[in-house]
């Protein structure tokens, strides 16, 4: 196979490599390298002072990957039970985790209450009240809706309120007993576009000024997740996002404003390979069909959302446009179209690039293919 050198490091390939051909493991698998985690996370947060950084657990829950992730010394964003049980059994400090899911299931936040953690996410009364029963005193940040144009994944029409609501919220919030600290927002999940922090930053100061005014000193803004990694198209580089962001908090904000920012897919995405097998081909009509045995249910869910991946074969025939199917017999299964590759032999290897947030934890049995197992190297 030809390296993809704009995707992936030599590094990253020379122990992909190693590991495919001196071991025995059975595709399908997921292999991550660990290096490419450590310098993500020695990046992050790095051009952004006075920040803290939590990883959104979500975009990849494994518990070798959490173990690691621990050791590095980041904090975690959880949010639900399951989640906080992981975190519990390798013995991670409460102070070392948040929760930024505006709505939390009652057992989740009795649970978080239990273990200790302090800081909470709401965006209504209702939940303030859910926190004032089981985490009185907590300290919470609301929020905010804000702009996730331009962001392969939004997440903006199910959380966040307007800056009139939310200043409502915060003084509700402090009758009630709580600590209101500050803001949260969540720019969309891959996002391309530095407009929407710019934007976001605005909104936020605004609340801050209009919080002051009430006698709300807030104190924290916790920034979300959203920074992009590469699958196909070139994207923004964290270290110039960042210090876009850091100039409008020098500009804007109060110098001792603590800054939380929470990333997932950044964080371990581009360390992840699938290592799948080519299991069939057709042609229907002109259209020419390549099957393998990772799909839309058992890792690939974010394709139906429109990430497009990359792929290599190790093939050096002429290369030929291809839809790409996963192995079940939905015809919901279908990952990706007019992909440029050579054409391989079944039983063939095919590597996908980027993988590693939001595959694994979005994954199912169903049909009864297996969930690919993950390899750490
Ligand atoms: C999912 C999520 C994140 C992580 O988002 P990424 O786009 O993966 O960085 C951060 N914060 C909250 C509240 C989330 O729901």
């Amino acid at each position: 196979m030809e390296i993809p050198l704009d995707y992936v490091s030599q590094n990253t390939w020379n122990k992909l490599i190693h590991h495919i051909a001196l071991t025995n493991e059975e595709p399908p698998y997921l292999f991550i390298d660990k290096d490419v985690i450590r310098e993500k996370v020695s990046l992050i947060g790095k051009n952004i002072l006075n920040s803290k950084v939590f990883y959104a657990v979500k975009a990849n829950p494994d518990i070798e990957v959490l173990k690691f992730l621990n050791e590095l010394g980041i904090g975690f964003e959880i949010a639900s039970e399951g989640e906080l049980r992981i975190l519990s059994s390798l013995g991670v400090e409460p102070s070392r985790i948040i929760t930024s899911n505006p709505v939390k299931t009652l057992k989740f936040l009795y649970e978080a209450a239990l273990y200790g953690i302090k800081y909470y996410a709401f965006d209504s009364k209702p939940e303030v009240d859910k926190i004032v029963r089981y985490a009185p005193k907590s300290k919470v940040y609301v929020r905010l809706s804000v702009s996730n144009e331009g962001s392969e994944w939004p997440l903006s029409r199910k959380f966040g309120v307007e800056i009139e609501d939310a200043l409502e919220l915060l003084q509700y919030s402090k009758e009630k007993g709580l600590e209101p600290v500050g803001i949260t927002f969540h720019v969309g999940s891959q996002c391309n576009n530095v407009y929407n922090w710019n934007s976001a930053l605005d909104k936020a100061k605004e609340l801050f000024d209009m919080a002051k005014d009430r006698g709300i000193e807030l104190s924290l803004l916790n920034l979300g997740g959203g920074y992009p990694i590469r699958y196909t198209k070139q994207v923004l580089q964290i270290d110039a996002i960042e210090r876009k962001i850091n100039t409008v908090l020098q500009q804007k904000f109060s110098k001792d404003i603590e800054i939380f920012i929470e990333p997932g897919r950044a964080v371990v995405g581009d360390a992840g390979i699938f290592v799948a097998t080519v299991v069939g081909k057709a042609k229907r009509d002109n259209e020419n069909w390549l099957y393998i045995d990772i799909g839309v249910f058992n890792g690939l869910m974010e394709s139906v959302g429109g990430i497009k991946y990359k792929y290599v074969v190790g093939s050096r025939n002429e290369p030929k446009r291809w839809t790409i199917a996963g192995p079940s017999c939905d015809s919901f299964d279908v990952i990706d179209r007019d992909v440029e590759l050579p054409e391989p032999e079944i039983g063939n290897l095919i590597l996908i690039l980027s993988v590693g947030a939001y595959t694994i934890s979005y994954a199912s049995e169903f049909n009864g293919f297996s969930i690919p197992k993950i390899v750490m190297v």
